[in-house]
């Protein structure tokens, strides 16, 4: 059991697209052991997800904990089947605090990404069992962050080429960047 350190920007790691998971043996086992509890501890912000890549391992894999009850879903070799067209500010005009996102691999920087409403996926589960997933409002937003980091796609590179800043946080602060 390990607290695993989370690789930040610039690396390769976080902008190449991870292999499929081939078994789930030991190694991947103990892989999301120590993800749970490297997540767990995340407080300053707040850990929603994380990804295999995000601590060095180039693997199709994902966890995201539930917003209230924290329960965590560990996503193996994930596949999207659907994304709404209407996106998460449509679908909810007045969080528009809600859609500034940021990334434990990216730390103090925020910005506005477009995400679905609704993302459908299948996954296999640390069992091995094939599952799906309907998933709405933040939840699939937090998804599709996450499914990015397996891909190889870091939100800023989203920010920025759907035209949006990107600020840096220092305390209460929200700092331009200017690029
Ligand atoms: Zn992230």
């Amino acid at each position: 059991m390990a607290i695993l350190k989370i690789l930040t920007a610039p690396n390769s790691i976080l902008t190449t697209k991870a292999g499929e998971v081939k078994e789930i043996n030991t190694e991947v086992r103990h892989l999301i052991k120590d993800l749970k509890e490297t997540l767990a501890v995340q407080d300053e912000p707040e850990g929603v997800g994380i990804a295999a890549t995000q601590v060095g391992k180039p693997w199709r894999l994902f966890l995201v904990a539930d917003e209230i009850t924290k329960a965590v879903t560990v996503y193996i070799n994930p596949e999207i089947t659907y994304l709404s067209k209407e996106s998460f500010e449509e679908k909810h005009p007045e969080e528009d605090d809600q859609v500034m996102e940021g990334c434990l691999s990216v730390p103090d920087i925020y910005g506005k990404v477009r995400r679905s409403n609704e993302v459908e996926l299948t996954y296999m589960n640390e069992e091995g069992q094939i599952q799906e997933e309907h998933a709405t409002g933040l939840r699939a937003t937090f998804i599709q962050h996450e499914y990015d980091h397996i891909e190889g796609i870091l939100f800023t590179q989203r920010v920025l080429a759907e035209g949006n800043d990107l600020y840096r946080v220092i305390g209460d602060n929200w700092h331009k960047l200017r690029l």
